[in-house]
């Protein structure tokens, strides 16, 4: 079986591909291959941009291990602590949480990951004051290298739990997450289109749009002065009417059949871009609605593209934007695509891109019928002026001796690594690069 990931940038030919339904099978596997030499990788959804999951060993996919556990006691703010299988596609964990009352507090654009591949290249949405996916993480099971099961949790073997909680899948095979649930709430969206000025003005006032709202995101579109801003703030459930129709035409023209259509069309013709780009800017209305968070949050993504994204400290992001701006004016370069802005709060997961910064995401995206090397590369090089840190599971060409120098605390990580699988049984050619061996 050839595996290839979403974005069909990488694909490997796995040796074996196993699917066991529980921790005893799945430490079977892990020690049969580790007396033979052979590496292991779990993969979860193949949503990632990189060859992060790849291997030409054994591929393990842990969809069979994908119920609820466990639902702890209710906290004084009405959280609950949800023990789940690893290989849980967060769509299901959403509906799971929902009947019990229950959300995840934050969340990316889609729902198809796995909950142990999201927080393994530390999946992130947008809110200056909520961190990643592996911040809502409050233990972990695995099986490690030597085939043993552990669990592991800020206070049981932290070192463990943090290379654990976020690091591609180099410290065991994940089985179990427990997370941090929080009571069910709606989201009122309110996205607006808005002259590109208008929002950097905005970013960069300590007030601004993004301190004053609890999540926001902005779609740039190249070779335009127009921005789309999505903006969605907290209201507890029952707050009132529920208007539950999303924009669907926004749904289209930033990710679906109209995106199709219009990248199709500037990837053939390329001197159309520009006006092709003004025109799905000023398709987009403004519209109000509100929903169940997760049904806010994440929207179904149809159209295959390459993306890059780094994490920046946020004070950086208006420069880059306009670096980027004038790059794209002077290269001429195709990009019908639109440009992504989030945010997030500093955190102290290890190799989080948010580790001790608040923070601000660029992400770049082509169409998959474009060349993006060119493009990608110059953002990088800009990326690389502000201590950018890359997302994990989306395209960069960083080293670990690069890494080394945007993470503190890189070096526990290795270290952590070499103390729980020394023969690299969980290594693939993604993590020599990344890691250095
Ligand atoms: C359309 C689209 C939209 C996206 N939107 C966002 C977004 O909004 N925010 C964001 O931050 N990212 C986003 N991403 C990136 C995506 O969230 C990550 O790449 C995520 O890792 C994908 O999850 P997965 O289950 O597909 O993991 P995979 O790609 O299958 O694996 C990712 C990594 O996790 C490891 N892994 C998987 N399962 C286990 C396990 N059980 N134990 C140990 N290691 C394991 C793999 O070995 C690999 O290293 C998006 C990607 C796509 C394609």
């Amino acid at each position: 079986m050839v595996w290839q990931n979403w974005a069909r940038t990488a694909s490997a030919d796995p040796e074996v591909v196993e699917r066991p339904g529980n921790d005893a099978e799945v430490a079977a596997v892990v020690r049969w291959a580790a007396a033979r030499g052979k590496r292991v990788r779990a993969v979860g959804a193949g949503h990632s941009f990189t060859d992060c999951a790849a291997t030409d060993g054994v591929l393990l996919s842990l969809d069979a291990i994908n119920r609820v556990e466990h639902v702890g006691a209710a906290g004084a703010d009405g959280s609950r602590e949800v023990r789940v299988g690893a290989g849980i596609r967060l769509r299901r964990l959403c509906s799971e949480l929902a009947a019990r009352g229950l959300a995840l507090e934050n969340m990316g654009d889609i729902d198809r990951q796995s909950i142990a591949g999201a927080i393994s290249t530390g999946t992130h949405g947008t809110g200056a004051r909520l961190g990643g996916l592996a911040t809502q993480v409050r233990a972990l099971r695995l099986v490690t290298a030597n085939g043993e099961i552990v669990e592991t949790s800020p206070t049981r073997r932290p070192d463990l739990f943090e290379l654990a909680r976020l690091g591609l899948g180099v410290a065991g095979v994940l089985t179990a997450v427990t997370l941090r649930a929080v009571p069910a709430f709606e989201l009122e969206a309110h996205e607006a289109p808005m002259p590109l000025g208008e929002v950097l003005e905005s970013l960069l006032e300590p007030d601004g749009l993004v301190d004053s709202h609890d999540h926001v995101e902005l779609y740039w579109w190249p070779h335009t002065d127009v921005a789309q801003t999505k903006v969605n703030d907290r209201r507890s459930s029952g707050a009132g009417p529920l208007h539950p129709v999303r924009r669907l035409i926004d749904d289209e023209v930033l990710s679906n059949g109209a995106l199709a259509l219009t990248t199709g069309l500037c990837s053939a013709v390329g001197a159309l871009t520009p006006a092709v780009n003004n025109v799905a800017a000023r398709a987009l209305t403004e519209r109000r609605y509100r929903a169940a968070s997760h049904r806010v949050f994440t929207s179904p993504r149809r159209v295959r593209f390459r993306e890059m994204e780094y994490a920046l400290p946020r004070q950086a992001v208006v420069p880059v934007l306009e670096e980027i701006r004038s790059w794209l004016g002077r290269s001429g370069e195709n990009v019908p695509f639109p440009i992504e802005v989030r945010f997030a709060a500093a955190d102290d997961v290890w190799l989080s891109t948010a580790h001790r910064r608040e923070t601000a995401y660029i992400a770049v995206h082509q169409t998959r019928w474009l060349p993006f090397a060119r493009y990608f590369r110059a953002v990088e090089a800009m990326m690389a002026e502000h201590a950018g840190r890359p997302h994990w599971g989306k395209l960069h060409r960083l080293r670990a001796d690069d890494l080394r120098a945007l993470y503190p605390r890189f070096d526990d990580a290795l270290t952590t690594r070499d103390a729980v699988d020394p023969g690299r049984v969980f290594g693939n050619t993604y993590t020599e690069r990344v890691f250095g061996d």
